[in-house]
């Protein structure tokens, strides 16, 4: 008999949509947790986010701004299988947090909009799912409306994201002649009724391609039907499921996630074929799901979650072993012992507190400021998870405190807030200025909006002469003393304690570049 343990860890699922804004991720997730028993009616999952937003007061700016930088983690039983789906930031200023949470998944699953094929966003995010081979399913939504023809869809899938394409289900038409969908693994006619709200879409299911039910329903575009799929059956990949898991194929299912359509047959193969947790390398080995003993990496921090305590929330991904309510945990970087008394866990909607989570799932553990992004935990075991990229900002402004007695504030704010990982704090060597560095220009608007409204600091963000930054290192002591020295008007040191060279221009951190040659210059930097 295989353990809880095992059985337990066996039946997870965890993944990601990546997408385009607006291609149909919330519907999508919206219509998962209906399927999952996790709501009853769809419609929640917007609600919930609305309703949130107007109990908080930086999420209201979000609100104003009509994005959402709140990435939150939904977990709901589908089958035998117990499926956590975390959610990502849509608006692409908050990119790393979207980037980091895909190194917490086991898979993705890839949503693209018929009428617009393949975009920029879903190109970058690809792109990030590559560098771990990620296993990506595609869901083409919204054939309810005219779009573009399937075959020139795959085409464009493997010739813009390189991944060959494995039709798992066939749209019948599209807009007003959308039918339906056939499943070529089950040689199943699902039929399309438009089905909205938090129903269920029961259409009938033909079996057989060449069952005359088929001509009764679809008139002439049953032969139309038999004929495409020649073709397509013939100039396709066929499903090959070590391809798929190792990230070189992506199975393709179609469908329209407003009208509850194709979703369903996708959950089915999803459960049956999505890979359970995965190992995951650390600075030293690697680790394994079944492994007994406890391991988990933080790759998120998020605040204010609950406006009631005016706390930070870090997500934790659990690795190995399991996690009871009340366990005592090692956070290896500082090399302490701490009891994890209230952990949330993420069922449907609501948090919940953990009694019990096994690998694959999330736990979110209370923040007083001690846990960074990346950080690792244990039972005692010196791990560090690898992976998990902090990337060089691209803008930068200086903070300009309007009330000079805030200035301890200030600090204390500008660090707590950057320990999110949103924007990053830069504190040169040889001046007292406080740079913040960001991916995206809304960020510094938000961090101005939070500080007032959790520390009481009233500032702004002014333009500073810097145009880039790279983290350095040397395997030269002497040099990086050397380099410090020399170089001491463009260092600087950044909110986690490390050295960062924070350049005018790209000319001079080139030039930089030239002169220290012993001196290596990265653009992102693993936590930890
Ligand atoms: P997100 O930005 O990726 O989260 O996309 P949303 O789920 O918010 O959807 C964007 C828009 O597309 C909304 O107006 C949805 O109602 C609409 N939409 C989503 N799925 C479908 C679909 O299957 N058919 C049609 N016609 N519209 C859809």
């Amino acid at each position: 008999m295989p353990s809880r343990h095992t059985t337990e860890t066996a039946r997870r699922r965890t993944f990601a949509i990546i997408s385009h804004p607006d291609a149909g991720k919330t519907t999508v997730t919206e219509k998962l947790l209906l399927y999952g028993g996790a709501i009853q009616m769809a419609g929640t999952v917007k609600g919930r986010k609305s309703d949130r937003h107007a109990t908080s007061d930086w999420m209201e700016l979000e609100k104003q701004r009509g994005i959402s930088v709140t990435s939150s983690v939904m977990q709901f039983p589908y089958k035998d299988c117990i499926v956590n789906l975390l959610d990502t930031p849509g608006h692409q200023d908050f990119s790393e947090d979207t980037y980091r949470t895909l190194t917490a998944v086991d898979s993705a699953l890839m949503v693209i909009d018929v009428a617009k094929g393949v975009e920029e966003r879903t190109i970058k995010l690809m792109e990030v799912c590559r560098l771990r081979d990620t296993p990506i399913m595609t869901f083409i939504n919204k054939l309810d409306r005219e779009g573009r023809d399937p075959i020139d869809l795959m085409d464009e899938v493997e010739n813009v994201l390189k991944i060959p394409c494995a039709p798992i289900t066939w749209p019948i038409g599209m807009g007003k002649r959308f039918k339906g969908v056939y499943h070529l693994k089950r040689d199943a006619v699902h039929l399309f009724s438009p089905t909205h709200g938090g129903k269920r879409n029961a259409g009938e299911v033909i079996q057989g391609l060449d069952n005359p039910r088929l001509d009764e329903v679809l008139g002439g575009q049953a032969d139309e039907l038999r004929e495409e799929l020649e073709l397509v059956m013939g100039a396709s990949n066929e499903f090959d499921l070590e391809a798929y898991l190792e990230g070189r194929l992506t199975p393709v299912f179609f469908g329209s996630a407003i009208n509850n359509f194709g979703l369903q047959e996708l959950l089915d193969d999803f459960v049956e074929y999505a890979p359970p947790p995965r190992s995951r390398a650390t600075e030293s080995r690697e680790v394994m799901p079944e492994e007994e003993k406890f391991s988990g990496f933080v790759f998120k921090i998020q605040a204010n979650m609950d406006p009631q305590h005016r706390d930070r929330i870090a997500f934790m991904r659990i690795c190995s072993g399991s996690f009871k309510k009340g366990s005592k945990l090692h956070h290896v970087r500082i090399g302490k012992d701490v009891r994890i008394a209230d952990a949330l866990t993420f069922l449907a909607s609501d948090r919940e507190h953990a009694e019990e989570a096994f690998p694959g799932d999330i736990i979110g553990i209370h923040n007083h400021g001690t846990i960074r992004i990346g950080d690792t935990f244990t039972e005692g075991e010196k791990l560090a998870f690898t992976g998990i990229p902090n990337f060089a900002p691209e803008l930068f402004r200086r903070a300009q405190l309007r009330d000079p007695l805030k200035m301890k504030q200030l600090q204390k704010g500008l660090q707590q807030l950057c320990e999110e990982g949103a924007t990053q704090l830069f504190k040169p060597l040889n001046n007292n200025d406080l740079i913040l560095g960001a991916v995206g220009v809304l960020q510094f608007d938000v961090v101005a909006h939070r500080l007032k409204n959790e520390y009481n600091v009233d500032a702004g963000f002014e333009n500073v002469n810097v145009q880039t930054a790279r983290w350095v290192s040397s395997g030269d002591e002497r040099k990086l003393e050397q380099f410090r020295d020399k170089a001491s008007n463009n260092l600087a040191i950044d909110h986690g304690g490390d050295l960062v060279y924070i350049a005018p221009t790209r000319v001079n951190l080139q030039m930089a570049q030239e002169k220290w040659p012993e001196i290596e210059f990265s653009a992102t930097r693993e936590h930890g």
